[in-house]
């Protein structure tokens, strides 16, 4: 039987590579997304790539009855759930706007899913949720704690499936704890497409060496890193996508169901890392990406910016025990890959 997903959110970044892993894997996808952050050209062109068309409603997570119609019109096995904002900067500014649209949101899904018997959930948590770590690499047991709005807005959705899945043993929620996603689907159709100046390093980049913006600045070169500039754990998108499937296909194991599940069991609440287990500083990205684009990416060091961290990366042993998943591109192919996006749609899905 075909299993069907929701995925909320499944017009965005992440969410738009993963309908194709879904699809790949053999799963039916239904995306369900407000295009807050995002465009039906995205979606165009998730159709074009696979070659026909998924189900996709345009709807909000905080909108209970048009998700009541649609857990009513489809019997899912479960939900990926991306839907959310992202932007740091924006989250200290406005607050209110963060927890409502990711913990209010993320309740209210969880409402009706309770509603219709649907408690196999993936979410979309985040290495945020660490903070500044004590020990490298980075283990689920970690101690966690959040320094902006939207940092919080993710832990608190964690407390919540955690609690949850305290409160009745029927639920199976993995959040998987993201690291640093970049590039893009190898076709160059689809990728990340900031709707301003981007505040992550790849799209910086990436602009400056398509030459829409005119210099990256580096923020601190006084880390203690093998550089002195900040190390992260940069995870290709496809790769991510690919850890979704897993974590469903192990639901699909594990987790009890009524629609379509192989076992009765439970799962809980079990959080895993998506990452590579490698750091990468910013320097050693800017100098993979001159190679791969041909193109000079000048910069300039500034000072630190607010709220960063020295280093992190992932421990990624948990994913691959448990699902059986590791990374497998390595830093040349998330440089490849994002080039080929960017270079081929200067201005995102604007260009067509
Ligand atoms: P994105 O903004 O591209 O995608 C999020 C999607 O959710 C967008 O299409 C947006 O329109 C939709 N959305 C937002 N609020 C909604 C609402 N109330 N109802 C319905 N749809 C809504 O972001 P992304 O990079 O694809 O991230 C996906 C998820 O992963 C987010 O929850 C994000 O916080 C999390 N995450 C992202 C990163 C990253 O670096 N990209 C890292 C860690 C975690
Ligand atoms: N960074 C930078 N210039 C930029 C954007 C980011 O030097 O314009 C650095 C940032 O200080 C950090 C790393 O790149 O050390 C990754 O930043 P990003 O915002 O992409 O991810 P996060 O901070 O969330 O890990």
């Amino acid at each position: 039987m075909t299993k069907k997903i929701l995925v909320t959110g499944g017009a965005g970044y992440i969410g738009s590579h993963t309908c194709i892993a879904l699809h790949e894997a053999g799963y039916e996808v239904v995306v369900y997304d407000n295009l807050s952050n995002s465009s039906r050209e995205a979606i165009n062109r998730v159709f074009s790539i696979i070659g026909q068309p998924i189900s996709f409603i345009e709807g909000d997570i905080r909108d209970a009855e048009t998700l009541r119609q649609v857990f009513a019109a489809h019997a899912f096995f479960g939900v990926i759930h991306f839907a959310g904002l992202k932007a740091v900067g924006e989250s200290v500014a406005k607050p209110l706007l963060y927890y409502n649209n990711n913990v209010s949101g993320s309740i209210t899904l969880l409402e009706v899913m309770a509603e219709y018997d649907v408690k196999n959930l993936v979410f979309s948590s985040s290495a945020t949720v660490y903070g500044d770590p004590e020990t490298l690499p980075i283990d689920e047991t970690s101690p966690r704690s959040c320094t902006n709005p939207y940092g919080q807005s993710k832990l608190t959705v964690e407390h919540i499936l955690e609690d949850l899945a305290v409160s009745d043993a029927s639920w199976n929620l993995i959040p998987l704890r993201y690291f640093n996603p970049v590039g893009a689907h190898p076709s160059g159709q689809i990728g990340e497409d900031p709707n301003d100046i981007p505040n992550n390093l790849m799209p910086y980049i990436s602009q400056v060496a398509v030459g829409k913006l005119e210099k990256l600045s580096i923020f601190g070169n006084d880390y203690p890193t093998v550089d002195g500039t900040g190390v992260r754990d940069f995870i290709h998108v496809t790769d991510l996508a690919q850890g979704h499937v897993a974590a469903l296909n192990y639901l699909q194991q594990h987790a009890s169901s009524k629609n379509g599940s192989d076992t009765t069991g439970s799962v809980g609440f079990l959080p895993i890392n998506l990452g590579t287990g490698k750091g990468t500083s910013v320097l050693d990205l800017v100098a993979a990406f001159t190679k791969v684009s041909k193109q000079p990416i000048p910069y300039q060091f500034a000072a630190r910016r607010a709220g960063d961290i020295a280093s992190c990366y992932a421990s990624a042993d948990k994913a691959k025990e448990l699902l059986g998943w590791e990374a497998k591109l390595s830093i040349t192919e998330m440089c490849q890959d994002t080039w080929r996006w960017q270079s081929q749609n200067p201005n995102g899905y604007d260009s067509h």
